[in-house]
């Protein structure tokens, strides 16, 4: 079995990270390499396979002979589960060194990565190798003559295309059930974070998976990933990232008329109400916005307080900010790291400029955080005096910058909190259980949590409304997508059949009569 090196045990070790296509690892086409950095030191660590039309090709037509061919579709779905299980145990095994490799890579903290993305990934694969098991189809008995049902089958080639943020997590929620439906896939990482799906290849061999399942190919979005969504032979794709390039894809992928889950950008309201429990609601704030390094899709990032409690509210949470401790991403007590890249780094700080720029006021934060020089650094940082028509309160930023804006009323809440092009996620802190209902329904966003942080349910579905993306993935909403729903009428008895041409005809030219021949 062709190997390659993805060991980071010093802080010097460049990892050699190739594509995965067909069971091997491989160079790239045109041999060409593009370099991962640490976001801590921007040092490299990774020397990366870049891939070009002709390795998306390579793995495309790997998992389309794969797929017609079996055994991957035809395998009992029992079967298929066991070995998905198996991978689940072989990230398990792994976690460790996933962990380290994701927190190299992205910048995020090693508390974060070692207890919560890993392990959740492999529950990725444990949870939808169960539910296919449980995959069903409906029957419409008619007078018992005929007996229609459904059966959902694998859809084919699935290009799945993932972003920097939480890497390893979104890969396997996409990988996990899309191969649990039966088809065969290829992922292409984000450019930034490509270390720790290339340990993927790895556990999938030890796992049992057949050879062209499965393929990584690595590189940029305008060339590998472009390539990938427009091939004919990719069936469909299911992307995580920006707006903007969800748009891009739909556009590319429209002449082969592919199938989309678009899991797209957020810029997520908070609303906070007088009569909520207000220390776990600030908890929830902080929490909301600053984990994962502010790089959250669905971070809590507008802020709606109400007047009454404003202030008040406002200094405590501008106090916790300032307290929460940024640094070196493998220190344990490390809160928030760096940024994934120091491009992000200056987009991000850009739009505290701009905040300042509008008015806004930098209460928390806004620069780097002293003794921390050479990564991408920033202060977790808190804009208050936002109005919801400025660009801070309207563009998404993805990083650790909160914009906090007061309310008077309930309508008012919702009115602002809607007023954005996005619809991902919101969350609404209330002790009024009629209030937590009517403004969870008025709210335009695909997910809310009511007195709760951002708690996922691996079954509920999960995906936005308006600029935030279309489609859901998560639990039976993730193989609606990964399958293809057939419906079979087959008759019981002998119904009637119109008998067209059965009847002699009398008169004028038969069949063939007044042909030339
Ligand atoms: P991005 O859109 O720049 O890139 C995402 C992926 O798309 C990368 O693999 C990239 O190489 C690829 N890509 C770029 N251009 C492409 C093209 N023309 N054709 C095909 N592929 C292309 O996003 P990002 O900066 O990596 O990630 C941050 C964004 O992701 C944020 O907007 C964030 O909100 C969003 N996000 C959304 C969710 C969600 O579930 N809704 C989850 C995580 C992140």
């Amino acid at each position: 079995m062709a190997t390659q090196t993805v060991k980071i045990a010093s802080s010097t070790e460049v990892a050699e990270v190739k594509h995965f296509i067909d069971g091997q690892y491989v160079d790239g086409a045109q041999g060409s390499y593009f370099v991962t950095n640490n976001p801590a030191t921007n040092e490299p660590v990774g020397e990366v396979a870049e891939g070009h039309a002709a390795d998306i090709d390579r793995a495309v037509q790997a998992a389309r002979r794969t797929f017609v061919e079996g055994p991957w579709r035809t395998m009992k779905t029992k079967e298929r589960a066991e070995v998905l299980r198996r991978i689940a145990d072989g990230i398990d095994a792994h976690t460790e060194e996933i962990a380290r490799l994701e927190t190299l890579d992205t910048g995020l903290p090693i508390s974060q990565t070692l207890k919560a993305q890993i392990p959740r990934s492999a529950d990725n694969f444990r949870f939808f190798a169960e539910m296919s098991t449980h995959m069903d189809g409906e029957t419409y008995p008619v007078d018992g003559e005929f007996l229609n049902y459904t059966i959902r089958q694998p859809v084919g080639v699935a290009g799945l295309i993932t972003p920097w943020n939480t890497p390893f997590m979104l890969e396997t929620w996409k990988i996990a059930p899309c191969l649990a439906a039966g088809n065969t896939c290829v992922l292409k990482p984000a450019e930034w974070s490509p270390l720790s799906a290339s340990k993927l290849g790895e556990i999938f061999m030890e796992a049992g998976v057949p050879d062209g399942v499965f393929n990584v190919v690595n590189g940029f979005g305008e060339t590998a990933g472009a390539a990938l969504v427009a091939h004919p032979e990719v069936n469909l794709i299911s992307f995580t990232g920006e707006t903007t390039t969800g748009q891009e894809i739909m556009r590319n992928g429209a002449a082969t008329l592919k199938r989309y889950s678009l899991e797209l950008g957020g810029k997520s309201p908070m609303l906070v109400f007088p009569d909520a429990d207000l220390d776990r609601a600030l908890d929830a704030a902080v929490f909301g916005i600053f984990s994962l390094n502010g790089e959250r899709c669905t971070a809590s990032s507008r802020l709606f307080v109400q007047q009454d409690i404003h202030d008040e509210f406002v200094a405590r949470l501008t106090e916790r900010a300032r307290n929460v401790r940024v640094g070196e991403p493998f220190e344990d007590d490390t809160e928030v790291g760096p940024l994934i890249h120091p491009d992000h780094l200056e987009r991000v700080m850009s739009y505290v400029e701009i905040g300042r720029q509008e008015g806004a006021t930098v209460a928390a934060g806004g620069g780097r955080p002293p003794g921390l020089e050479a990564g991408n650094y920033l202060e977790p940082t808190v804009l208050t005096n936002v109005s919801n028509s400025m660009r801070v309160a309207q563009e998404e930023i993805f990083g650790p910058v909160l914009c906090v804006i007061p309310f008077e009323t309930e309508e008012e809440a919702v009115q602002l909190a809607n007023d954005v092009r996005y619809g991902l996620a919101a969350y609404i802190w209330t002790g009024n259980v009629a209030r937590a209902h009517r403004v969870a329904r008025a709210l335009e966003s695909g997910k809310v949590w009511v007195n709760s942080q951002n708690v996922r349910e691996l079954r509920a579905p999960f995906g936005g409304v308006k600029d935030s993306g279309t489609g859901r993935e998560g639990g039976h909403y993730s193989f609606e997508f990964y399958t293809e729903l057939k419906n079979v009428c087959v008759a019981m008895g002998e119904h009637r059949i119109p008998r067209l041409g059965a009847k002699p005809r009398t008169g004028g030219a038969g069949p063939g009569a007044g042909s030339d021949a």
